[in-house]
């Protein structure tokens, strides 16, 4: 078997809450809780939830834009949470994010190529500013911009094409993972289409592979080859998108998949409405963290025991006690 691009292994990411006169920790958010997964080189695996599930902290996590708590990630079998800072930089170059706000991410006293070169600056990518400036034109044309636009700031632009934007500043420096952190979450349906068109596009001429995170199944559903499902901080269930869009076996992604419009208005589908709110992540419920808000819950079974993502059939992993 080949050894995949990304393996992340039991990764933790706690957040501390200081109080008192000591700033001592008073208590932790567990926001990403044992996770584990794999990505192969050319792949989209999406990962989905509510907000506040963990999806963000754990792309951040594997660039090491935040410091995990403990867990294992591994990029082309070297391990990224062992590197120093100086090797984190070089594989930088191989690892980049695009981020949901792309008002907020670009600067908006830089010029779009300032923005654009900045990479290729520091990875030292160019040598002349005829150079720089050739390959801003190529990476402003890859991501359908125009030349011209290198000279314009981004509140110039509209919000599509601010994230084309940020995804030609992901390019430049030619990576071979990008995070998408909800990159069409802020965008107009309309818009959402168009830059997941480019993103496929782009996959194909660079041979890229994607962690697209979204909250949304009806987002990921067409570019994913595989969709990994959080719920408050851990992976619920993990399957091809065919099998999970046709045969979802958690409770959770059930629901989550009840409230995906069908196009065909000839076909209903069953709205799953959840009870209760998304328990609070610094104290999380005891054994299937599920099961507050479970339809087919067992006690004390599940609120006793944590269920182990295992495997179903053909790769479809689930964490639950009565599926699978
Ligand atoms: Fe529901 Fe129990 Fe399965 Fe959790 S383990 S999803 S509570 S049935």
């Amino acid at each position: 078997m080949t050894e995949p691009l990304l393996r992340v292994k039991d990764l933790v990411k706690y957040f501390s809450i200081s109080g008192g006169l000591l700033a001592r920790e008073v208590d932790r958010v567990h926001a990403v809780d044992h996770v584990s997964f794999e990505v192969a080189a050319g792949e989209t695996l999406g990962l989905v939830g509510e907000s506040g599930c963990g999806k963000s902290t754990t792309g951040r996590c594997i660039l090491r834009l935040i410091e995990p708590t403990a867990g294992e990630i591994w990029f082309e079998g070297k391990n990224v949470t062992a590197l120093d800072r100086g090797a984190l930089r070089a594989l930088c170059r191989d690892m980049q994010i695009i981020f949901q706000d792309p008002f907020a991410s670009l600067n908006p006293r830089m010029t779009v190529g300032a923005i654009i070169s900045e990479a290729l600056i520091i990875h030292k990518l160019a040598k002349t500013r005829g150079e720089f400036a050739d390959r801003v034109v190529q990476l402003l044309e890859t991501v359908g911009l125009q030349a011209d636009h290198m000279r314009r700031y981004p509140h110039e632009f509209s919000g599509g094409q601010r994230q084309r934007i940020g995804i030609a500043r992901a390019l430049a420096v030619e990576p071979k993972l990008i995070v998408c952190d909800e990159p069409v979450s802020a965008l107009d349906v309309s818009i959402q289409a168009q830059v997941i068109n480019l993103l496929e596009d782009l996959q194909q001429q660079f041979n890229l592979t994607y962690l697209f995170i979204a909250h949304d199944l009806s987002v990921v559903e067409h570019i994913s080859t595989r969709v990994a499902v959080m719920y408050l901080g851990r992976i619920v269930e993990i399957a091809s998108a065919h099998d999970l869009y046709s045969r979802p076996l958690h409770p959770y992604t059930e629901a989550l998949l009840s409230a995906v419009p069908i196009p065909d208005p000839t076909l209903k589908r069953q709205r799953i409405m959840l009870q209760g709110d998304v328990p609070n992540p610094i104290r999380p419920p005891s054994g299937c963290r599920f099961h507050t808000r479970c339809p087919i819950r067992q006690l004390p079974l599940c609120s006793t025991e944590v269920p182990e993502l295992k495997a179903s059939t053909d790769g479809h992993l689930v964490a639950c006690h009565l599926r699978g």
